[in-house]
């Protein structure tokens, strides 16, 4: 950040403030819902009336991101006045196994698959697969992912 390293055990002791705060809003983005309870960014007959942000409803997307409210502000304007643009997709990765698997393996602190403890039955299949994926394209889906 550029500050110089020998003022920096002074400006920590003497000019910096550590606030620690509440997130006392956020939950309201994850309250449980149901279809029609966010109005859609532009409700169904409206010409000139749209809602931007993460209480908006749009397709696909989840709450507690900017990238939420631009999205829906993208799709408000370009709606309403007839742009010929596209909003931006949604980066998939729920559908995305390298993801999933990335994610399960930070999920797990980290641990590769023959690192989690397993119930014995379980750990037999394991060892039975992972025998029969040597060499395949999954094994190189698992190393790639630190599970292997
Ligand atoms: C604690 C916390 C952590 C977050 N972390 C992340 C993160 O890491 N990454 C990420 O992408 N997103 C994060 N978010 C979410 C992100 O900050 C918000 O989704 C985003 O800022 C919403 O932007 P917005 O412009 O839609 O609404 P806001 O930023 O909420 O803006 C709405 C504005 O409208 C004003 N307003 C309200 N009522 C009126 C009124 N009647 N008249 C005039 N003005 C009014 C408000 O004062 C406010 O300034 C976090 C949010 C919180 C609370």
């Amino acid at each position: 950040m550029g500050v110089p390293e020998h003022l920096i055990d002074d400006l920590a002791k003497e000019s910096c403030n550590t606030i620690p705060c509440y997130m006392p809003y956020i939950t309201s983005y994850f309250m449980p819902r149901a279809k029609g309870d966010r109005p859609a960014v532009i409700p169904e007959g409206y010409s000139n009336l749209a809602f931007m942000g993460n209480f908006a409803e749009t397709e696909r997307d989840t709450v507690f991101t900017t990238e939420y409210s631009v999205r829906t502000a993208m799709e408000a304007v370009y709606t309403l006045l007839e742009i010929d643009r596209g909003v931006p997709e949604v980066f998939a990765s729920s559908y995305d196994i390298r993801m999933l698997l990335n994610a399960s393996y930070y999920l797990n602190d980290q641990k590769g698959i023959k690192e989690v403890k397993v119930p014995l039955l379980e750990g037999l299949i394991e060892r039975k697969g992972l025998k029969k994926i040597k060499g395949t394209f999954i094994e190189e889906l698992l190393e790639n992912a630190d599970l292997l």
